[in-house]
């Protein structure tokens, strides 16, 4: 009997998912296989936050693969060998997976197809978690794109929404020598922190789904609009899911259209094109991350290399990651943060704008905690998101345009619902002063709230001033 290894990656579902499906068009048996090895992944070996989520999710993938007759083998890395005894023990011939484009990844993937091809395995690779591979969409010059608006309007001439591969209903696997328990990998923080994640989120390909389908039904009618309100359910909440494969982009360009097929109206069409814009941001830090692959060390605009950064102040770091800044929407954020392992969009570009231009301390700083605590975290989105919001990348905001987060505050919270909901020593405030307690003293000293630890308005004109240094910086 024809015998392949599935080898799981950040490709966690059964649905869509090309490999399983090219394994499963011409073999009997299949053997699924985790190989835990962050090591192989290092600098940006997965963060704390991060292997919460892949433990719940590898947890759900065994249990949808045990539904249909087969189970998860799981491995610790170097993982060509891992992979190599797997296959031996199986009487595998052939292996497939789901690519993945960060640097050290692809580097490794690479050579491990060939040491595998050079031993006479079937070794392939197949596009599962992106619309388009980061080579696919390139200027009439064939250079890859710097600026998002030009690189999805050329993106979407090359979109073509396709079904989704589905999902077998049974999976013979051979029974090959037992792998490690979920246990002995480690992936659940020695800290406890995470009490509350549970209650926030359903890692696993059936979480995925059933977030996506009350997406569709409820928030994606107004989501052009409600994706900027932190104190609204305006969003998808599908980002970790899209993250470990549980659900992926082609599902859901395909249902988007599907949805608009069916309903046929403008708004509809709409709302579905303003989430798939979205979708294009994720598409296009991959591509900028693989075109560019220095992005999460390096700025992707040289310019900025030569920028007054203050010194590192760990004092002020460690206040604005436990959120008491003393402003409130910033606190709010960075509690929501710690509290779930996640944040809004519009908050985390708030929060990132306060930490690299009202205290002027490395975007790098604020990157690595996002790195540990996000759920979601990663590499081209976090550093794509840092670079803009810092305003050293390649489409990024201006650097002199820098969030007043008191009117920020005032705009996407006008009741201040949000950072009640994060802030408890504000709770009895009303709006508007909730998102600028400092000027009712007495506010402070009866909730025992902190006043701002910086002043807005003079360390906006320090961050200005520092970028008026800047070689060929015209300024404002
Ligand atoms: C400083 C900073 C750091 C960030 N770090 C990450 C990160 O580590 N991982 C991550 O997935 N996103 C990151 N983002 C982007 C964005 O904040 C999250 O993707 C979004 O908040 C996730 O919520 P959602 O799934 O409800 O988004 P929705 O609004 O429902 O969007 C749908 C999907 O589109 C993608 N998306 C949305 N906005 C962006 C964006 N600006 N850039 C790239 N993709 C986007 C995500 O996959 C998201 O799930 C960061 C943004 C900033 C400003």
């Amino acid at each position: 009997m024809k015998t392949a290894v599935i080898w799981f990656r950040r490709d966690l579902r059964l649905a869509d998912n090309p490999a399983l499906a090219a394994a499963l068009a011409s073999h009997e048996r299949i053997v699924p296989v985790y190989v835990h090895a962050p090591d192989e992944e290092a600098p940006w070996a997965p963060g704390a936050a991060s292997r919460w989520w892949l433990h719940h999710s590898l947890l759900a993938l065994d249990a949808e693969l045990r539904a249909r007759g087969s189970r998860l083998h799981l491995a610790r890395g170097p993982t060509l060998p891992a992979l190599r005894q797997i296959l031996r023990q199986s009487e595998a011939t052939a292996i497939y997976w789901n690519r993945l484009y960060e640097p050290a990844i692809s580097t490794r993937d690479t050579q491990i197809k060939q040491g595998l091809l050079d031993a006479g395995i079937d070794a392939r690779s197949f596009k599962a978690g992106v619309l388009f591979e980061p080579w696919e969409v390139r200027t009439g010059l064939e250079q890859p794109y710097r600026v998002f608006t030009p690189f999805w309007r050329k993106a979407q001439t090359q979109l073509q929404p396709r079904p989704p591969l589905p999902k077998p209903r049974r999976l013979a696997t051979p029974a090959a020598a037992t792998g490690l328990a979920l246990d002995e990998l480690g992936l659940l923080p020695r800290r406890r922190w995470d009490h509350a994640f549970d209650a926030h989120w359903t890692p696993g390909e059936a979480g995925a789904c059933k977030v996506f389908e009350r997406f569709l039904q409820s928030a994606l009618r107004d989501y052009a609009v409600d994706r900027d309100r932190p104190d609204r359910h305006g969003t998808s909440r599908l980002s970790a899911h899209l993250h470990f494969g549980e659900i992926s982009p082609m599902q859901i360009a395909w249902a988007l259209d599907e949805g608009v097929r069916q309903a046929g109206d403008s708004a509809r069409s709409a709302a579905a094109a303003s989430f798939l814009r979205e979708i294009g941001w994720r598409e296009f830090s991959q591509h900028l991350l693989f075109n560019y692959p220095s992005m999460p060390e390096k700025n992707l605009n040289p310019r900025f290399d030569g920028f007054r950064w203050a010194s590192k102040d760990a004092a002020a770091i460690r206040r604005w990651q436990q959120g008491r800044t003393g402003v409130p929407i910033i606190d709010a954020g960075m509690r929501e943060l710690w509290a779930t392992g996640s944040m809004h969009n519009r908050v985390r570009m708030l929060v990132a704008s306060f930490l690299t231009k009202n205290l002027r301390q490395h975007w790098h700083h604020g990157q690595h905690w996002f790195w540990d605590t996000l759920v979601d975290a990663d590499l081209a989105n976090n550093a794509q998101g840092w670079q803009w919001t810092a305003g050293c990348g390649v489409d990024a905001s201006p650097y002199f345009r820098i969030f007043n987060p008191v009117s920020q505050g005032g705009k996407f919270d006008p009741q201040g619902d949000y950072v009640r909901r994060w802030v408890a020593e504000l709770a009895t405030v009303a709006a508007p002063l909730i998102h600028h307690p400092w000027t009712d003293p007495a506010i402070l000293r009866s909730t025992g709230y902190p006043p701002p630890m910086v002043d807005l308005a003079a360390s906006r004109a320090l961050a200005l001033a520092a970028y008026q240094d800047l070689p060929g910086s015209d300024g404002s």
